[in-house]
């Protein structure tokens, strides 16, 4: 797992559930200010996504390590940023999309209060949020099929942009 870490901007809230999802640390500050967000960036050494084109224009006069997030849907971000960056475009460690913390793997035991007995029964992996005020369970359901999709789209673009 490569350390490439980001803050993204206010616009950038479902990529920055998708680089989640893809185990990237990335810190999502939907309320500082431009100046804000260049500092953040600058003191923590965070690669700083935006779509604000001014923004970026300014991150990249201050020295602050930037990407300009221009692509017209999800799939053509994630394989400009992964191109771009060198980013990984496989699930191999997630964070949770919501919050940001680690995921740790555990039984359906463990889970049984916390999901629908229909899920238990289904599934015998499940993953909790490590943050103890988010908490959240996951498994590999339905919504799972559409992000491999997703990736597996993703990966496509690279490959014909690289050929
Ligand atoms: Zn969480």
């Amino acid at each position: 797992m490569d350390s490439k870490r980001f803050i993204a901007d206010g616009m950038l809230g479902k990529l920055t559930r998708w680089l989640r999802i893809l185990g990237y640390d990335v810190e999502f500050k939907p309320y500082e200010k431009d100046e804000t967000l260049l500092d953040l960036a600058k003191k923590t050494g965070r690669i700083l996504l935006t779509s604000d084109i001014e923004l970026y224009r300014r991150a990249a006069r201050k020295g602050v390590n930037v990407f300009l997030v221009n692509g017209k849907s999800e799939v053509e971000n994630l394989a400009k940023i992964s191109e771009k960056l060198g980013l990984k475009l496989d699930v191999e460690e997630t964070r949770c999309p919501k919050c940001n913390f680690r995921l740790k793997m555990v039984s359906p035991e463990e889970v049984k209060d916390k999901v629908p007995e229909t899920t238990l029964k289904t599934y015998r992996e499940f993953w909790v949020c490590t943050n103890p005020e988010c908490g959240k369970v996951y498994w590999q359901g339905s919504h799972w099929k559409k992000i491999g999709k997703t990736l597996k789209e993703a990966k496509n673009l690279v490959n014909q942009v690289k050929a």
